[in-house]
Formats: C-alpha cells, structure tokens, sequence
C-alpha cells in the first residue's frame, strides 16, 4: 500500500467531494482509501507515505477521442476546411506510413498525454498493433480502435478480410491485457456504407471489442447523409443496428432531439472536441442538450494534426468556454460540468466505471497540479483553477493503474531523450508529399 497526500483532491466521486488536507491509499492498482489526511493516515499505520504537499491530486483525465499517430502531422497542414483538408493533405500522406514511424508517433502523444494528466484515451487509428504496443510501452490505459473505410486496398489489408483477419489476430494477441482494450471503428457515415457498417458492428461483437465511429460532425454530413441513405446520420446507423452500449459517437456536432433520443435509448456515449470543430469550423456541440437528454458526454482532443495538442485541461477549459459562447448562456457549462465530462463522461465512454474518480475501488490513476505557480493562487475554488487555469504544465505526478508515469520533470516509463531523437524522422517522413 502507499498514501499520496496533498493540500487538496478533487474526488470526482458520487458526491463530488473535493477535500482539503486530503489523502489517497492505492493498493494493487486501485484506490483503497481517500478522506482527511489524518484519518487516512490513522487508518494504515505503516504504510508508506508520499506527502505532495501544495498540489491537488484529481483523477486522470480521459481523451475520449484522439488519433495518437497523427503527432507525426501536427502543423504539416492547418487552417483548411474538414474535407479539403482531409483529401487534400492527410489521406494522401497516410498512404505512405512507414509502420516503424507509428510507434514513434504514438509515444510522442502518449508523452504528451502523460505531462499534461491524461491517463486514458480512445483512439482511432490504421494499424493499430503500433499503437497497442506503444500504449503497452508507455503504460497508459486505453480504448485502441482500428479504423475501417469502404474503400480497399486501405493501409490496414488489400480486402475488407484481410483486414478484419488482422483486427481477429490483434484482438487474440492483446486479450486480457490489464488496461488496454481493442474496438472496431468504421470511420464515418461518408465514409462507409451499410454493408461495411454491419460488417464492422458484427466483427466487433465476434470479437468482444468495442465500437466508435465520428458521428455528425458537419451540417454538411447530415445533408450528404441524408440525399444518399435518406437519413440523418444517427437514424441511419440506428436503423442498420449498429448503435449500442458499447459505442462511442465522436463530435456529435449536428444533432437535434431525436438523434439525442437514440443515443439515449442505446445507451451511446457522445465525444466533445471543441478544439478541433473550432479550427476546422465544423460547429458547436449543443452540450447543454446532449446532457439534458441523458446522453454520456465525454471530451476528446481530436487528432493532433487538428487540434494540435493531446492536452486535456486545454480541452476541458475550451468545452467551458465554447459552451458558453455557442449557447449565449454564462451558466451553460460550468467548471465543474466540464471536469464531470472529462473524468466521469470519458470513462464511460470507454467502458470502464472504474476509472474518473477517485473512491475506493476506483482505478488509481491519477495526476497531481502543483499550486505554488503564479497562475493557480490563490485557491480559491479548486475546481474552477484547474478548469480555467491550469495549463497542464503545472502537472508534477501522472500515475496509471498504480504506476508513476511521470514526477517532477521524468518520464518513468518512456526514454524522453531517444523519443526526441525520432520525433525528426517524423519530421521528414511528413515533409514528403
Ligand atoms: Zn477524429
């Protein structure tokens, strides 16, 4: 057992509770013990104790949607609308992946994700063996989803079976694993078509993974959607019976009422990325409706090539604001809405009740915010400081399932320095066109 202490925790639990002079007891991967310093204290004689002093200890926070290889193409190509962008500057460049690039891509994420507090994510991404043994690597927990398009040969297999025979033999490969999980993740209605759709929902049931797709994200898609398969896209995915408990729409930008209806009858998760629908003008999410509707609403950061970072209290802070803005209502989205969504939405959007919060038999992951920095005093409202605040970098301790992956400066479980080293042939390998 050992006992991190600190002046503050954000508990994110049933009740919320942030407390002050607080403590943590983990045990095994999992919380044992949170309350009063003291009590904590006087509850585990003898177990080792990490005093953290001025900080505040919160649970790790969850990208619920990113794309971790595309690091290799943050600022390659930016201030372009979705589709041209896609077409014309991603899609041609990842036809050309070197597969030894992706890990190298999928650690600099991870390294970012770790300094900043994330310790879970769901990812969306081709070849995705890369990103199961970088993640591996690293020692983050996450939902890794490998991508489907109609469109064959595609970077995963020259046929729809030579891919899905490779999604079979990770998902062998990568069974049981403590905190990753695998998910088939057809890329989008415009994408797809039903075939493929059913193809993808019924290979992930096969397999026991899970199942994600982008899902409304442009008025543009909705009209595409519905002059080709004569529906919106949620009742159209609806109605081929792909959408589950176990599913996680990214964006969610275009939907009205009865889309919401549907999320909440299967019981989907939405994913927020106000970041990257900001840049690419695609929208804003309608948050205060996907949450009065009782829809599980998480945030994500979007891939870095649109984003462009992996930073989860920028994104958090942005869900905040944007909300507000997009609504004309100050009260829309509060500090603590947008903190419930990062920690408590994000888990359920990548199946795990365990994990954004902290209680006893919760997960133990974690990061803690030193306070004694010029923007996070005086400590007013804790919560509001992370929220509006915080940049990340103020983050002096990320733990993952128990382990510290990152304190005062070090990576734990990645090699920053050789990681560095790489990051150029990224560099080279995005300047070809
Ligand atoms: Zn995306």
């Amino acid at each position: 057992m050992k006992i991190y202490r600190a002046d503050w925790l954000v508990t994110q639990d049933d009740s919320r509770a942030v407390l002050e002079d607080a403590a943590l007891a983990i045990e095994g991967g999992l919380v044992s013990d949170v309350g009063p310093a003291a009590d904590v204290l006087a509850r585990h004689p003898g177990a080792e104790v990490d005093d953290l002093g001025a900080s505040a200890i919160l649970p790790g926070l969850i990208d619920a949607h990113t794309h971790v290889p595309m690091s290799a193409l943050r600022g390659a190509a930016d201030d372009k609308a979705l589709f041209a962008w896609l077409g014309e500057d991603i899609f041609p460049r990842e036809a050309r992946w070197e597969p030894a690039l992706l890990r190298v891509s999928s650690l600099l994420s991870f390294a970012e994700m770790i300094r900043t507090g994330t310790t879970a994510f769901w990812d969306m991404y081709m070849l995705q063996e890369n990103v199961f043994a970088a993640a591996d690597e690293a020692g983050v927990r996450g939902v890794i989803g490998e991508n489907v398009v109609r469109f064959f040969p595609q970077l995963g297999g020259a046929t729809r079976e030579a891919l899905f025979d490779r999604i079979r033999a990770n998902a062998e490969a990568w069974r049981g694993h403590p905190r990753l999980r695998g998910a088939v993740a057809p890329h989008a209605v415009y994408t797809t078509d039903p075939d493929t759709l059913l193809a993808c929902r019924a290979l992930a049931d096969e397999v026991g993974w899970r199942f994600g797709m982008h899902m409304s994200e442009t008025r543009k898609e909705t009209a595409d959607c519905l002059a080709e398969r004569g529906a919106r896209p949620i009742p159209y995915c609806d109605s081929l019976g792909i959408l589950r408990a176990d599913t996680a729409l990214f964006h969610c930008v275009d939907v009205d009422d009865a889309d919401l209806a549907i999320l909440r009858e299967r019981g989907c998760a939405a994913v927020h990325n106000p970041a990257s629908n900001m840049k690419l003008a695609s929208g804003a999410a309608p948050v205060p409706r996907i949450l009065a509707a009782g829809v599980p609403l998480a945030i994500g950061t979007d891939g870095p090539a649109s984003n462009n970072a992996q930073n989860m209290l920028r994104e958090t802070w942005l869900a905040a604001l944007l909300g507000k803005l997009a609504s004309g209502d100050p009260t829309a989205v509060s500090a603590r809405t947008a903190l419930d969504m990062a920690t408590r939405g994000g888990a359920a959007a990548i199946g795990d009740p365990l994990a954004g919060r902290l209680a006893p038999g919760s997960r133990a992951d974690f990061f803690a915010l030193d306070l004694c920095t010029p923007g996070l005093q005086p400590v007013n409202d804790v919560v509001s400081n992370v929220v509006y605040a915080a940049t990340g970098l103020e983050n002096r301790l990320t733990v993952v399932d128990g382990r510290e992956l990152y304190r005062d400066g070090r990576y734990l479980s990645l090699d920053w320095g050789a990681l560095l080293a790489e990051a150029e042939n990224l560099r080279r390998w995005a300047g070809q066109r």
